[in-house]
Parts: C-alpha cells; structure tokens; sequence
C-alpha cells in the first residue's frame, strides 16, 4: 500500500477528495498530507445545499489533525468556493473540519475529551496548543452544544451567584436543578443579569417550571415576577442562605461580646468563631461535647446560636400551618431577645416568610445541585483567575453545561 492510500484510510477521506501526497519534514517533526478534489466533482452551497457551480479556489489552508507516531500530522488542501445565486460566494464545507477551525474535527474531539480530565492549561501544554487556540476549541464546542440543546420540561430552576475573580465580580448562575446542568450564564447580580435567561427557553418550558429556588436577592426576585406565571408563589429562598444570614448576626452577637470579654481578660470566645457557625451535624463527638460548655453558658453568643438552630428548624416541618406557628413563637423570642444583629436577621426572615415557607411544598434548595457546585470550584481552581466572563461563563457551560460537545463530521 502507498502512503498516500495509507492516510486517505486513516483520515477517512472519501470521493470528491483524496490524497495527493505525503510529505515526511523529519526535521519539523511533522506530516504533511495534501488532499486535492477531483476535478469533475459537483459541490454544494454551504449555506442552502443547492448544487453550484466553482467561482474560484482559496489560498491553501492547513488544518492540524492528531498525530501519527508522534509525528504532529497537518492537513493541507486548498478549498472551493462555489457561487449561488442566493448565497453569493461561499467556501465549501468539507468532511474533516468545521468552518473556520485550523483542526480536524478528529482533533478537537481528542482535545474535548481531554478537557474533561484536566486544565486548559494542562491540555495546551501536552498538546502543543496555546491557551487561546484551546479556548477556542471550547468556545466552538459550547456554541454548537447550545444550539443544538433540546428542549426538555425544567421542573425545579436554581438562580445562584458566584464570584469569578478577586474583587466581587460576579455571574449569575441558572440550574436545572433535577438534571444537575447550568442553563445560563449571565454578568453580575442585576435583575437584567436574569432577566437574559428568559428568552433562551420555550415557552413550554416556562410553563413546565414549577419553582425557583434563590437568595433572598429582590433583583432575581423582580425577574422571576416579571417573566414566569404566578411567579410570586414559585420562588423559594434558599435554605442556606438564610443559614448563612442568621450565622452571620450570630457571628456579630459573638464579636461584640468577645471584646467585652476580653477587656475583663476573659477569652472564652477567642478562636470559637467557625464553632457557633459549623452545621450541629458535622461536629466531631470530642468537639461536640466540648463545645457544650460554651453552648449552654449565659453568654449572649450562646443565646444568639441557640436563636439561630431553633429558626432552622423550620425546615424539618412538613405542614404550612405547624411551621408558621413555629416561626411567630421563634419570632417573638428573636425579637424579644435584645440581639440586635439576630432581631435585624428576624425581621428579614418575617418579611420573607412566604417565600421561605414555599419550601415545604417544593423542598429545593441551591445545593441540590452539588455537583454543579464542586465542578465550578474545580474550574476557578483550576483557572486561577479568569481574565474576563466570557472566559469563566465558557468554562461553565462546557463543564456544567450538559451539552453535546463533540463536533460531528459534516458531508
Ligand atoms: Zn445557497
């Protein structure tokens, strides 16, 4: 067999091209293989599939495909451009790449897979890309993922923030809760941020949406208002959230009182911050118990805390009416309590309380979707920093996106 029948087999080319020649340039490292067309074959608009006649040819182009022995392997040929009547001069598509990529589809498929098991700048490195030209590969595979996305009922929608680089700038985030996948992608936490992810689903999908879940943030809530029916009765504050407010006005209660104790030499409360803000549930028995002490003392940060756990509970019920008699007793005994950060945090919750209470119909929260969580820390971990959103929001949807990301080849 010749060489050139050799790589027409591997690469799969097929009639109207074939190879011309290989070229072996030892000293570059590199394969060189150089298709040509026969020259009675029919060629097709690229945009409307009508059969054209050729206008002219484009300068050569090379196209990297993957390697043979460790030889970097690059596709030369140099393409049609046909002339429809409707479409005007347009080049041809060909089997090996899609439009406008320097690499066979066989290649960014490797890179794609490759992707998923490490950092771009690990793959631009073993691969002997630069960090654009693999960002680039990622940003067509999200593109074609996203236009090719079905459009499957969403039942439970998560609107979440994250930060994406030092000094708070942020994305808005929105999940599919049940399917574990990241719908949208937009910049900051405006209500123009949210409002965006709107248009991008049918309006079967919409109807299909039965909840919300989100911070307590009237930005997101205005969108959800705005756009969804009925929106009011299907947001759902975030559990968590309300945690982490609560655990901050213990945290206050906490701060101010260690300063006081420690003007009176007193530093019970030195270094017991992450102990009034840690879950009950993932103490260590050792730390539980000694933490017993603090907890049922009369200091104000025990009050404050056992203020915090008490208003969590409001999760575990399972009936509207037992759970909003629990929060007026919780209520009354917050307000009551003289804490100024914990009565400012009850306030809050009482002025929320509807939306809070939707829980225990629909029992979603944001960390349903844990996995989304840990991949996009992995992916700002990985990243260090992303110089821009659009670098961040293409990293997500590839890795959280749940899309097709391979290139299929094109006739
Ligand atoms: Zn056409």
């Amino acid at each position: 067999m010749q060489d050139r029948q050799l790589f027409q087999q591997i690469l799969g080319i097929a009639s109207p091209w074939s190879v011309e020649r290989v070229e072996l340039a030892l000293q570059d490292g590199q394969v060189r293989v150089f298709l040509q067309h026969a020259a009675d074959a029919t060629w097709y608009c690229a945009e409307c599939d009508r059969t054209c006649a050729i206008h002219d040819h484009q300068p050569e182009r090379v196209w990297r495909h993957l390697d043979t022995c460790q030889y970097r392997t690059v596709l030369h040929a140099s393409l049609p451009r046909t002339d429809c009547p409707e479409h005007g001069v347009k080049v041809v598509r060909v089997p090996w790449a899609e439009p406008h990529s320097r690499f066979t589809v066989l290649f960014e498929r490797l890179v794609i897979e490759w992707l998923h098991e490490a950092s771009q700048s690990a793959v631009a490195e073993r691969m002997g890309l630069s960090w654009d030209e693999v960002h680039g590969i990622m940003d067509r595979a999200v593109k074609r993922g996203l236009a090719c996305r079905q459009a499957d009922p969403i039942v439970y929608l998560g609107v979440d923030e994250k930060s994406f680089r030092k000094g708070h700038r942020y994305a808005t985030i929105v999940n599919d809760l049940d399917q574990g996948r990241v719908l949208y992608v937009a910049k900051d936490r405006k209500q123009t941020s949210l409002d965006g992810f709107w248009d991008t689903i049918t309006p079967e999908q919409k109807q299909s949406i039965e909840a919300v879940a989100m911070d307590m943030c009237e930005a997101y809530e205005n969108s959800v208002r705005k756009h969804l029916p009925d929106g009011q009765q299907k947001i759902v504050f975030d559990k968590f959230h309300v945690a982490k407010h609560l655990g901050e006005a213990v945290d206050r209660v906490r701060r101010a009182e260690n300063k006081l104790l420690r003007a009176q030499d007193d530093d019970r409360l030195v270094g017991t911050k992450h102990d009034w803000l840690r879950n009950p549930e993932n103490f260590a028995i050792g730390q539980w118990r000694e933490f017993t002490a603090l907890r049922d003392s009369k200091l104000k940060t025990a009050r404050a805390w056992a203020l915090k756990e008490d208003g969590m509970a409001l999760w575990e019920y399972r009936y509207e009416g037992a759970a909003r008699n629990h929060f007026k007793w919780w209520y009354r005994w917050a307000t009551h309590s003289r804490l100024k950060p914990i009565i400012q945090a009850a306030k809050t919750l009482a002025s929320h309380l509807p939306n809070i209470l939707t829980y225990l119909k629909h029992r979603i929260t944001n960390a349903t979707s844990e996995s989304i969580n840990s991949k996009i820390q992995w992916i700002k971990y990985t990243a260090r920093g992303f110089r821009n959103f659009n670098n961040f929001a293409t990293a997500i949807y590839f890795h959280c996106g749940g899309l097709e990301l391979a290139p299929s080849p094109t006739k």
